[in-house]
């Protein structure tokens, strides 16, 4: 199984659609934490990001990822907008000028995508953001994929790891944005980012196992 420029363009829609289903859920959690509105911000982003790449349909994935990346940067305010908007920047740059993408491809924009996340924030893991679904994600992926998984086993295998990543965030203390400004009181709540990034990788792998059904 390769993933074409046409399954990538449908992860990005089916993660825009996730997003605005769970933006009351996002919002909800940033409230607790933050300013209540990482929903809206990442909604709004998603939703310039439809309006971008509804072109007619290219063959340069890096491409397409560049542009979202540039619509979530330019149009979200906030850490989170950025973020995002750079991790969607290092993985195009990291598939640029592929129409198709291996599994090893997959590894290195995942790769990529966390090594901008971490260079603009400075997050590590533990730290209590995007970075505790990403990581695990990416590590399960290439784990699976160096002991023979399947592209798609080794999708759903990222995106369990993110969900249990998404989740260890509850008992963490916040020590990066705004929710490190509570220090101890962000413990017993989930962090709304790698609530996010958890939907990012566990789209990817449903949009892309159906991919391979479907041969
Ligand atoms: P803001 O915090 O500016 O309101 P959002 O609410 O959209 O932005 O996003 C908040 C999320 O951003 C947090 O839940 C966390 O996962 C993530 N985040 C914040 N700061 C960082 C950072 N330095 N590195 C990685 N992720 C971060
Ligand atoms: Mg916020």
């Amino acid at each position: 199984m390769s993933v074409a420029y046409d399954d990538v363009l449908r992860w990005i829609r089916t993660f825009a659609a996730e997003v605005e289903a769970n933006k009351e859920y996002l919002t909800q959690l940033d409230a607790a934490i933050g300013d209540g509105d990482h929903g809206i911000n990442m909604q709004r982003g998603m939703s310039a990001v439809l309006g971008k790449v509804d072109a007619p349909a290219g063959d340069d994935i890096g491409a397409l990822l560049k542009t979202v990346g540039m619509t979530l940067v330019s149009r979200v305010g906030g850490a989170g907008g950025p973020l995002y908007g750079t991790l969607f920047l290092q993985m195009g740059t990291a598939t640029s000028g592929k129409g198709e993408l291996g599994p090893d491809d997959w590894a290195a924009a995942l790769e990529a995508a966390i090594g901008g996340v971490q260079a603009r924030g400075k997050a590590e893991p533990g730290d209590k953001t995007m970075i505790d679904a990403l990581v695990p994600g990416r590590d399960a992926f290439k784990a699976g994929i160096a002991q023979g998984d399947t592209f798609a086993d080794a999708l759903r295998r990222s995106a369990e790891a993110a969900e249990r990543g998404m989740q260890d965030t509850i008992p963490l203390v916040a020590r990066k944005g705004r929710a490190s400004y509570l220090g101890e009181r962000s413990v017993g709540h989930q962090d709304p980012g790698a609530t996010s990034a958890h939907l990012l990788l566990k789209t990817a792998a449903d949009t892309w196992s159906e991919a391979e059904q479907a041969g």
